[in-house]
């Protein structure tokens, strides 16, 4: 039976603690701010549902999938949260489906290698006692890693796969309801085999290689696609299978790297799904986000392989980008609609017949040429201030006419608050002679003040991505003209 494309939208909420920011929730720091009360986590999948997403994602952390994880006082209760969001998730009619590195585990994302009987005891102990705490999950999903894959004893992508079919049993075994998501993100299967590390390397994350696990390798990904292809009937029936169009990070089918003939392999007998993270935010690119040409065109290109059944939308900022949101959900729904009058609808939801005006300024954030961001600004710096000081002025008198009963999470004025702060920020970014170190600073201050709070993480990317913002605006990077997206995380 040939699938119905868009069937599955998920909505994928990545909060894992190097994601932090202002517009996540706090998972792990309970006396840090960001938290969501069980309220705010209710409000949110109102939202999420309305939109018309059928699926809540999140990503299981390693920092709590680990024997420390499993004792502290975050885990139980970050155990409990889940529950109360499955029940108000199963009341909304959508499924909770949560993500998990098969093998990479703790704070530090230190991979463990199947291959080595402890480790692989450890990996099997762990799997099981998730799957019992978070039994009432519909969706198990197993992925390769990012971070973490292992390339020690032997391993390859293809004990990636087997040793899956292993954890998707013992999963079938607690959960019997339960599906199986396999995620083949990467090359595919993200560094299993190929990911290096630096001399007496034990598995330990380590971010200068992580580059190394995106290294193409046409014959690995044959064999490992066609060992998939043989032992998806030892999965248990009806695995999910993530396979995004192209072998690559934003998901391009190009040349070698073109995956859509597996895809429509796989469909004979399985469900498949994108997890393109590209598409919508990139990671840690902080802004009210505008990706829409390409999500869309995207999702017409997905339509046209014949084989998708839906794939996710990635969002680590769902209290600043929910027109984001609002317009993945929709991308599956009407893949041949024009984004701008789908943004249309939204503003003047919120607004009334007024909010139509606020569409064209949208893309304006969108200054830094980040992973999946193919949007080119093609304004000298004088003529983009100008905009920005009549978005500034339009926000201002939008104000009196916000619909305060639309479903939205944060509430419509927050969100507007938001928007007003980012059009103020750069509209000052771009003006004749800014200070840049206090704007950086009020930045910081809103967005990502947390990390002043908390130990050094592995991952130094809010720094970085705060640095890249303020520096897009001084006049001898400003271009104007067209450039090339980075091709992806972990690489420049
Ligand atoms: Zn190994």
């Amino acid at each position: 039976m040939p699938p119905s494309f868009g069937q599955h939208r998920i909505y994928y909420n990545n909060f894992a603690a190097h994601l932090l920011n202002a517009y996540n929730p706090n998972m792990f720091y309970p006396d840090l701010p960001y938290r969501w009360s069980d309220t705010d986590w209710c409000h949110c999948l109102d939202m999420i549902a309305e939109f018309g997403f059928t699926t809540f994602q999140y990503w299981l952390e390693p920092r709590l999938f680990c024997r420390e994880g499993l004792a502290s006082a975050v885990g139980h209760e970050f155990t409990r949260q889940l529950g109360v969001i499955t029940e108000h998730a199963h009341r909304r009619g959508l499924r909770v489906h949560g993500l998990c590195s098969l093998a990479t585990v703790g704070a530090h994302w230190h991979t463990l290698c199947p291959n080595v009987p402890a480790e692989w005891d450890e990996i099997r102990f762990l799997w099981d006692a998730w799957s019992r705490r978070l039994a009432g999950q519909d969706v198990f999903g197993i992925g390769p890693g990012d971070p973490g894959a292992c390339s020690r004893h032997g391993c390859t992508a293809l004990t990636f796969i087997d040793q899956s079919i292993a954890i998707a049993n013992l999963i079938r075994r607690n959960c019997p309801r339960a599906a199986i998501e396999l995620n083949t993100w990467g090359p595919p299967i993200f560094g299993w085999g190929t990911l290096q590390g630096p001399p007496g390397w034990q598995g330990e994350f380590v971010a200068q290689y992580q580059h190394t696990a995106w290294t193409f390798d046409r014959r690995r990904a044959e064999e490992a696609m066609t060992h998939l292809v043989k032992r998806l009937p030892d999965f248990p029936p009806g695995t999910l299978i993530s396979q995004n169009m192209g072998f690559n990070p934003d998901g391009n089918p190009a040349g070698e790297q073109d995956a859509r003939s597996w895809v429509r392999e796989i469909a004979k007998t399985n469900p498949v799904c994108t997890w393109d993270f590209s598409l919508t935010e990139g990671e840690n690119n902080v802004v009210p986000h505008w990706r829409f040409d390409r999500l869309f065109q995207r999702r017409r290109e997905e339509r046209d392989v014949g084989a998708y059944s839906g794939g996710i939308c990635f969002s680590m900022t769902p209290l600043l980008n929910p027109l984001s949101l609002y317009l993945s959900a929709q991308s599956f729904l009407r893949p041949d609609a024009e984004p701008e009058s789908v943004a249309a609808e939204f503003c003047v939801r919120l607004y009334g017949p007024e909010g139509a005006r606020l569409v064209p300024y949208l893309k304006l954030f969108e200054v830094v040429k980040d992973w999946g961001n193919y949007i080119d600004i093609l304004l000298s710096r004088k003529d983009y201030h100008e905009r920005l000081r009549e978005l500034v002025t339009l926000l201002h008198d939008l104000r009196p006419t916000l619909r305060e009963d639309a479903v939205l999470h944060p509430p419509p004025a927050a969100w507007h608050a938001e928007l007003r702060f980012f059009a103020e920020l750069c509209r000052d970014l771009s003006g004749p002679a800014p200070d840049y170190p206090a704007l950086r600073q009020r930045y910081w201050n809103r967005v990502y003040a947390i990390y002043d709070r908390l130990p050094a993480h592995v991952d130094p990317r809010p720094h970085q991505a705060t640095d890249n913002l303020i520096a897009a605006f001084q006049p001898e990077n400003w271009r104007g003209q067209p450039r090339h997206a980075i091709p992806g995380k972990w690489t420049s």
